[in-house]
């Protein structure tokens, strides 16, 4: 094992008597969000510690993390029960990141989706159970399912379709890991909280599992087809990884989030056709739009959530947090990255 978290005595005199420094395990942290996370950890002075076994992250996430002072790393799956145990219990808070991700990776791995979800927060919960240490569980506002009453706010119905298709596992079992984390609360006190992320997008997105924003951007500047699933009239509201890290920052900073569900993300609804034209535009691209039906994007009988809009009340009464980046900002950020990227 490696220390996994290095003396800051010289950091913690720095800061206020305000602040708290903790030591924070990111299970998942070379993901996407992790990373972001990871990095707006340290600048509030936190010591980062991260688990990840590489299967959806990648260690050019962290690359640039590697130096601090206060950053370390695993490259570990957190079925290693013995090494996941002895980093939780060095960490004052675990913030469960490590999960299955994308719709495709749903579809074409349905066993390995379920068992990560499951067992993965299984595992955590129960060794954060031993000293009571604080988890964050990210969820994910697929858990919503397929009903169409937006805005959708935590206390809603979760409207789950059939067994037989496939996507619906994925909500199943995030919605099981917040039942889970929820009795662990309720019975054995131990302190957690949930975040349902809703479209997190950001530079270091991977468009490889096949999420929407990635993928337009990465054909608009190639001159592919814009691939628009079904007829595009689908909607999502996307929210920028800066604003969501800083919601994660401040609910593990707040005590009476503890034992609660909290919706993270940007309630601007978009279709998915508007979102093609809006990345066309931005780009200056030639790219056609093409549609392409569902079956042929995923598998037959393939179902789809019609609309996906954040209730953000909750968040903003407890913590005062509201998105800050709009839709076309946060696309510009994302150019600007690829263009960063292209002349390295
Ligand atoms: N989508 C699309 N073209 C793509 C990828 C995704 O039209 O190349 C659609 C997808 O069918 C869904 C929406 O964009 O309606 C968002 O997909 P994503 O996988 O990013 O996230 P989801 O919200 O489905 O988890």
């Amino acid at each position: 094992l490696r220390t996994p978290h290095k003396s800051r005595s010289k950091v913690s005199c720095q800061l206020q008597s305000s602040d708290i420094t903790m030591r924070v395990l990111i299970t998942g942290g070379a993901g996407f969000i992790g990373s972001h996370f990871a990095e707006a950890l340290l600048e509030d002075h936190h010591d980062v510690f991260v688990i990840d076994d590489l299967s959806t992250g990648s260690i050019d996430n962290i690359d640039r993390l590697k130096s601090h002072p206060h950053f370390d790393y695993l490259i570990d799956g957190i079925a290693n029960e013995p090494v996941l145990a002895e980093h939780i219990d060095r960490s004052d808070v675990v913030v469960h990141l490590a999960a299955a991700v994308g719709v495709r990776l749903i579809i074409e791995a349905p066993v390995r989706t379920i068992e990560t979800n499951v067992h993965g927060t299984e595992v955590v919960l129960r060794h954060a159970a031993k000293k009571k240490k604080l988890v964050l569980i990210a969820s994910t506002s697929e858990v919503y399912g397929k009903g169409n009453d937006v805005p959708f706010s935590e206390d809603d119905d979760l409207v789950m379709g059939a067994t037989t298709k496939h996507r619906w596992a994925y909500a199943c079992s995030k919605a099981i890991d917040e039942f889970m984390a929820l009795a662990y609360w309720k019975e054995k006190n131990v302190p957690v909280i949930i975040a349902r992320l809703f479209n997190t997008v950001g530079p270091r997105q991977s468009g490889r599992y096949g999420m929407v924003i990635p993928n337009f951007v990465d054909q608009a500047l190639t001159g592919k087809p814009i691939t628009v699933f079904g007829d595009g009239s689908q909607t999502r509201s996307f929210a920028y990884v800066g604003d969501v890290v800083q919601a994660l920052l401040a609910l593990l900073k707040e005590p009476s989030a503890v034992g609660q569900v909290f919706n993270i993300g940007n309630d601007r609804e978009i279709s998915i056709l508007d979102l093609a034209k809006t990345v066309k535009r931005l780009t200056g691209s030639d790219s056609e739009i093409m549609k392409i039906p569902y079956e042929k994007a995923y598998e037959a009988g393939f179902e789809d959530m019609p609309r996906r809009v954040p209730d953000l009340r909750k968040i903003k009464k407890l913590l005062g947090w509201a998105p800050t980046v709009t839709l076309e900002e946060l696309l510009a950020k994302i150019l600007a990255h690829v263009g960063q990227e292209e002349s390295k």
